[in-house]
């Protein structure tokens, strides 16, 4: 960067033109979260330097690399700051060759979760990449745009002039009150809509970090084992700036695992009631760490929906997750929200190494009894970071010739093919909403146009296995 003199003034984040699921990184691959936080945490602070900024998501737009080197030229940016995904890395990162020429004066930073293990390989393979983010990215990006010298900068690798360094990982502060209001302005608040009810929905950062180290998940490598919350009258105040300023009255709680601790979750409901704000939430949550009262005070202060990783119904693979869940806690957590009358989420992991016809089998039972409101089953992908890459790496698991070295998207187990998980998995997504019961009871909690429009898509969607 130290070679690219010129006076910083515009910053343009982006989005590429790949699609997937979620960009930021956060334990919710199971919601659609395309809202870009970790772009409008980034734009609110440079904002506060006096950038000015402008972001773009192509995917969503459906746009390609040719409108991507169209707003390049037109807005000519001194910093590009690119979101990437593990999942689309190399469709992500192409764009910057493709763009090769329009970038000589500017900073490129990229920004993902797959920079946190991997951030050397990657620049020597893209050399338009000046600086790659790893944790606790916010305070490095502050840092890069304040022109401290590269070097002092924690948590970053950047390049010079082909040579690489990387700078010691930053220290995980102790709580996240560092992080700034998102800046909304960045965005059409009006396109990220709740997709039941389609009111505008934004997302409010509430804790990071989780003490275990599941199996497949990347979490502790990506935002640490260290457990942070925010400030409560923080999130009170963003709140209040939604609902004043924006019109925004549903958000996404962005949790690693709110029910961690259940003081301050019942804490922040408090606040919540006791300030009338008149919200509708929903957030990640351990289903077994959550009791009566905590989902008594949740449903108070607003929340209809919890996300939440049950992973399987055989105790015998759960126990190989090192989840630490077990079949009998998670029955009473669904119980606690079902009585509170919030609605459940239920994700469910197949494909682990172990996994038989039998176990799956036993998953879709559990599931069928907890009977949540939604179910997804999805097929295990092992990521870079976590013990299942190792794993699968070791043991020769993945069955296809992966061109993307950070994912394994295709893995087996030892007694079932890739083609015979993802067969069960498709069943059980369609199967579990076909059942009578089910549609008999949905139907009957029917309460708004928009909401009968939103499950007869849906419904008409699993009928034609087209998710
Ligand atoms: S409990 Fe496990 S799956 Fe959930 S965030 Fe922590 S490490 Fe990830």
């Amino acid at each position: 960067m130290d070679s690219k003199k010129i006076k910083r003034q515009r910053i343009f984040f982006v989005y590429p033109p790949a699609q997937t699921i979620n960009r930021d990184d956060e334990c919710l691959s199971d919601i659609p979260m395309t809202l870009p936080v970790d772009m409008m945490s980034l734009s609110s602070l440079a904002k506060k330097r006096g950038y000015e900024t402008k972001f773009c998501d192509y995917a969503k737009k459906n746009e390609t690399v040719y409108d991507f080197l169209r707003d390049l030229r037109v807005f000519k940016p001194d910093f590009l700051v690119l979101n990437v995904s593990a999942e689309k890395l190399k469709e992500d990162l192409s764009i910057l060759t493709q763009a090769r020429e329009l970038l000589e004066d500017t900073v490129v930073i990229t920004k993902g979760a797959v920079f946190n293990n991997n951030s050397y390989g990657i620049l020597q393979q893209y050399p338009e990449i000046d600086i790659a983010l790893r944790n606790e990215f916010e305070l490095s990006f502050d840092e890069i745009i304040e022109y401290k010298n590269l070097k002092d900068i924690k948590g970053i690798t950047y390049q010079i002039n082909n040579k690489i360094t990387s700078t010691p990982d930053r220290k995980t502060p102790d709580n996240l009150d560092y992080l700034p209001f998102l800046d909304r302005d960045l965005i059409d608040n009006n396109s990220y809509q709740r997709p039941d009810t389609k009111e505008p929905q934004s997302a409010i950062r509430v804790q990071k970090g989780c003490p275990l180290d599941c199996f497949f998940c990347t979490i502790s490598s990506i935002n640490g084992k260290n457990v942070r919350y925010r400030n409560t009258d923080l999130i009170i105040k963003e709140i209040k700036e939604c609902i004043n300023k924006y019109n925004i009255r549903d958000f996404i709680f962005l949790a690693d695992s709110i029910t961690l601790d259940n003081n301050y979750v019942q804490r922040l409901c408090r606040q919540i009631i006791r300030n009338n704000l008149k919200i509708n939430f929903s957030t990640n949550a351990r289903i077994d760490l959550i009791n009566k009262e905590t989902a008594l005070l949740l449903k108070k202060a607003g929340c209809n929906l919890i996300t939440t990783g049950i992973e399987s119904g055989s105790q015998k693979i759960l126990d190989k997750t090192d989840k630490n869940l077990n079949l009998e806690r998670i029955k009473e957590g669904v119980k606690a929200l079902k009585e509170a009358k919030i609605q459940i989420y239920a994700c469910y992991l197949t494909g682990l190494p172990w996994e038989t016809k039998e176990t799956i089998k036993e998953t879709y039972k559990f599931a069928k009894e907890l009977n949540t409101q939604f179910a997804s089953f999805y097929t295990a992908s092992a990521l870079k970071g976590t013990k299942y890459y190792d794993y699968i790496t070791k043991n020769r698991l993945s069955e296809a010739n992966c061109e993307n070295p950070y994912i394994y998207p295709i893995t087996r187990s030892y007694g079932l093919s890739s083609d015979e998980i993802y067969d069960f998995n498709k069943k059980m997504n369609r199967n579990y909403y076909l059942r009578p019961n089910y549609i008999l009871k949905t139907a009957l909690e029917i309460n708004s146009v928009t909401k009968l429009k939103y499950y007869f898509d849906t419904f008409i969607k699993i009928i034609k296995n087209d998710f």
